[in-house]
């Protein structure tokens, strides 16, 4: 697949340079956590999936199981467990939540309070979602003391994660601020991870999704991830490289894909609140362009929706997607199972 992808789309300048990124090699700008923004972008369609769609055309992918018409890849980012660490925490993830209206951070966090529940409530969402025949990962940040960012030690979520995974959900690893491009902290963090699971963990996302072009995808490969959803816009919902579809990414330097698979993310609840500034209305309204603009080329919206957002008006968007999605025939799963289907169609040669 990566050699016919390729030709025929080097054999198209503008499609080539937007799927592997060029505009990225130099960036004119990045923002204080090293991230390519989309408002520094030239490109100017990020809804179309352009690129996916001029290669679903040539008839490059594979059709999905069951008959499903496209897939929702559904995943949530755990940053903290605690309250009062969260609070006093200095990105202050909960203040900003709540300048953008977000009551729901609260509201569940006092209610897992109230239960004693340090967890988020990760086994409701398991539920919620399994009511809807869906399936979602989790990744879990694995930090220790005095490390940007740490709010809780893996090993208080442990317990959680394997239930969950027992139950046949993902866990992967929410890589901190530094594992994007130090090879060190991305191992020492993965390994922590995965003493407590008790099971290799292949899939990443990085924390702010935080991602060097084409670095991130060298250190990831080199660490033995099988697949990373990072690659989105933070400031913007849609397609950063014009795919939604899990591809393999091009090292433009080296002039070769990196074995690794990118299921690209589209959505991220806090794109939505805290850099768009869109209510939950307008918000569906964008979501559901890009469901339809998926579905027409029968691809994949994999979309990020933390903890903190299953409640209040946020948290009724979220069933949304899922229930629009069951009406839709959409295969409604995590990133870690898309991704190891997918490539066992390309290990088969049907892609
Ligand atoms: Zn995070």
């Amino acid at each position: 697949m990566d050699e016919a992808v390729s030709a025929v789309l080097r054999a198209n300048g503008y499609l080539w340079d937007l799927y592997t990124r060029r505009e990225e090699y130099e960036p004119i700008f990045l923002d204080g956590l090293g991230r390519f923004r989309f408002f520094a972008s030239q490109q100017r369609a990020p809804f179309d999936p352009v690129v996916s769609r001029f290669l679903f055309e040539t008839g490059a992918f594979p059709a999905f199981p069951a008959g499903r018409r496209y897939a929702i890849c559904l995943s949530h980012d755990i940053d903290a467990l605690h309250l009062n660490r969260y609070r006093s925490g200095g990105a202050g993830l909960l203040s900003r939540a709540r300048r953008a209206g977000a009551r729901s951070a609260e509201l569940l966090l006092s209610r897992s309070l109230k239960r004693g529940d340090p967890g988020w409530n990760l086994e409701r969402i398991a539920d919620i979602e399994k009511e809807r025949g869906a399936k979602s990962a989790f990744y879990s940040l694995a930090l220790e003391e005095g490390e940007k960012d740490f709010y809780f030690r893996v090993q208080e979520i442990g317990a959680q994660l394997r239930t969950l995974v027992a139950r046949g959900w993902e866990a992967g690893l929410h890589g901190g601020h530094e594992a994007y491009c130090d090879p060190t902290a991305l191992r020492r963090e993965k390994a922590r991870l995965e003493a407590e699971l008790g099971t290799p963990v292949t899939g990443f996302r990085a924390h702010y999704l935080r991602f060097d072009v084409p670095g991130t995808w060298r250190l990831l490969t080199e660490a033995g991830f099988r697949y990373d959803t990072t690659f989105g816009y933070a400031d913007c919902v849609g397609f950063r490289n014009g795919m939604c579809h899990p591809y393999t990414p091009f090292d433009r330097n080296a002039d070769r894909f990196i074995p690794i698979l990118e299921v690209p993310l589209a959505v991220m609840d806090t794109t939505l609140q805290l850099y768009m500034r869109l209510d939950p209305a307008d918000a569906w309204t964008v979501i559901r362009r890009l469901l339809d603009a998926v579905a027409e080329c029968s691809g994949v919206l994999t979309v990020l929706w933390h903890p903190q957002n299953m409640n209040g008006a946020w948290g009724d968007l979220y069933l949304r997607i899922l229930d629009y999605g069951s009406d839709t025939d959409a295969w409604l799963t995590g990133p870690g199972e898309l991704a190891g289907w997918w490539l066992s169609q390309q290990a088969g040669g049907n892609a």
